[in-house]
């Protein structure tokens, strides 16, 4: 008899400095990834997109799945309690109606803030424990910006964490989860295991997998598994999130304690040795415009409007990026996505060729600057519904609302506008309102770093550019007020609290 396996996800990732909250009907909808997806349609749902569960359910062939709920929402401020309770109250109603099960997998983010708990995922599987006790393995699959506490790691059987950034092993770690699971079944007992933090917190526009040093770094966790270590895993951690334990962590389980604590130590060993490679990439947004007008290659010069990054939790509707664009005279240059319902809504009013006055974005001006107000052409309309090509987002089926790609300055800058905030780390966004990123001069994304995996291979050249925006990627200009005195706000940047 194959062993039964209840499985759930519920992701989010929370940006507390961010100005909306994560209620339920954010879950309901989904966005990039599907919303809420109960019992056998999860087989279905959840394995055509990329993500960690499909990759569970494929590795997981020697287990009998019982599926109870997924759900994940855009990353944005605080879930409210209510969606949490309810999120979190299903998942554990369909666990205890799950009849006799052998271990449980979640498909978890590691950054959840709710309204009443720093530690989303702690809650979560602290009410997961009320319903399995506490010593039923449960496997966890986690992303790299997870920021993990201590109490999540004694909750937890095993976990292990994405390994790239772009996240392009979501799959593969679902697996690793399984394949970690099966070998925990197997021992018969629990997992040795090791928690440690790191002393600093890196800016998320260096976390990268695709530069250094967190290539090396990331490189370096295989190695360090095997003579009892089953497994060893760093989270770079989340920066806007204002709690105790923001910051990298380093996870690691097996069957000998004393190899465990070896093979994490080194690893953090590693990550304090690498703190001065960390270097933040951002350059106002002005002089990223201007650089990336000097381009004289046939290939767009990228540039990511970070702090705008709805994939971090900020709006997705800042104006700063546009505004140089439009102010520096840019030529063959196209943004997206602004998120702007109304403005998308009076373009699909007006239909396509229309001319139309237009305030473009700016919903939190202290925040992201005011909205850009210009005449515009529609230039082409859609309903917002598109498949994902890219090597992140690649079979994922996105539903942005009405869309729309407005001409500014004569068909100098277009601009897609859509309804439902999205990260632009896939060129399928852009051309779901026939926007070809390769034909333009200059592609500035709503993104940090995701986009890389998509963008960077058409590209001549990426900027990182700061704007204003809700994603602050500076780590001394976050008004933190709940970290643990004395972890560094940055490679080599100031303790908190000032104390050394
Ligand atoms: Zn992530």
């Amino acid at each position: 008899m194959k062993p039964r396996i209840a499985i759930a996800g519920f992701q989010h990732e929370t940006n507390t400095f961010a100005p909306i909250p994560t209620r339920y009907a954010d879950f309901e909808r989904g966005g990039a990834w599907p919303g809420i997806t109960r019992g056998e349609a999860i087989f279905d749902v959840c394995t055509e997109p990329q993500i960690p569960i499909a990759g569970f359910i494929r590795g997981g062939e020697d287990f009998d799945l019982i599926p109870l709920l997924w759900a994940a929402a855009e990353p944005a401020s605080y879930v409210t309690d209510d969606a949490f309770d309810r999120i979190a109250g299903e998942i554990c109603e369909r666990l205890a109606s799950a009849g006799e099960i052998e271990g449980v997998y979640l498909d978890l983010h590691g950054a959840m803030v709710t309204e009443s708990h720093e530690d989303g995922e702690g809650a979560l599987l602290a009410r997961v424990r009320e319903v399995v006790g506490p010593d039923l393995p449960v496997a966890v699959s986690l992303d790299l910006h997870g920021n993990l506490t201590a109490e999540f790691a004694r909750l937890a059987s095993c976990v292990t964490i994405y390994r790239t950034y772009p996240h392009i092993d979501m799959p593969e770690t679902g697996a690793r989860a399984a394949a970690l699971l099966a070998r925990l079944l197997k021992r018969g007992k629990p997992f040795a295991k090791a928690h440690r933090q790191a002393g600093f917190i890196p800016p998320i526009t260096d976390q990268s997998t695709m530069r250094e040093p967190g290539g090396r770094l990331y490189a370096m966790l295989p190695g360090l598994e095997g003579n009892g270590v089953e497994c060893i895993d760093l989270a770079f951690g989340f920066p806007p999130a204002d709690i105790h334990d923001c910051g990298p962590s380093i996870l690691a389980f097996g069957t000998d304690q004393g190899a465990v604590d070896a093979a994490a130590d080194a690893m953090l060993a590693a990550l304090h040795a690498a703190e001065g490679d960390f270097s933040n990439p951002l350059v106002p947004a002005p002089e990223a415009v201007r650089a990336a007008m000097e381009n004289e290659t046939d290939r767009p010069v990228i540039i990511c409007d970070a702090q705008d990054n709805p994939g971090a939790g900020a709006v997705g509707d800042s104006t700063g990026l546009l505004a140089a664009l439009i102010e520096a005279g840019a030529t063959g240059a196209c943004l997206g996505m602004l998120w702007d319902p109304d403005t998308a809504a009076q373009a699909h009013e007006a239909g396509e060729g229309a001319e139309i006055n237009v305030r473009i974005g700016g919903t939190f001006p202290e925040i992201g600057g005011p909205p850009v107000e210009t005449r515009a052409r529609v230039e082409a309309l859609s309903d917002g519904r598109f498949t994902c090509t890219g090597p992140m987002y690649g079979g994922a089926k996105s539903d942005l609302g009405p869309m729309a790609c407005l001409a500014l300055n004569g068909g100098a800058i277009r601009v897609a506008v859509g309804s439902v905030r999205a990260q632009n780390a896939d060129q399928a966004i852009f051309r779901a309102v026939g926007i070809e990123p390769s034909d333009h001069r200059i592609v500035a994304v709503k993104s940090a770093v995701h986009f890389l995996a998509d963008y960077e291979p058409i590209a001549a050249r990426v900027i990182f550019a700061a704007a204003a925006g809700a994603n602050p990627c500076s780590l001394t200009t976050i008004p933190y007020r709940r970290l643990r005195q004395g972890v560094r706000l940055g490679p080599g940047g100031p303790p908190f609290g000032g104390t050394a």
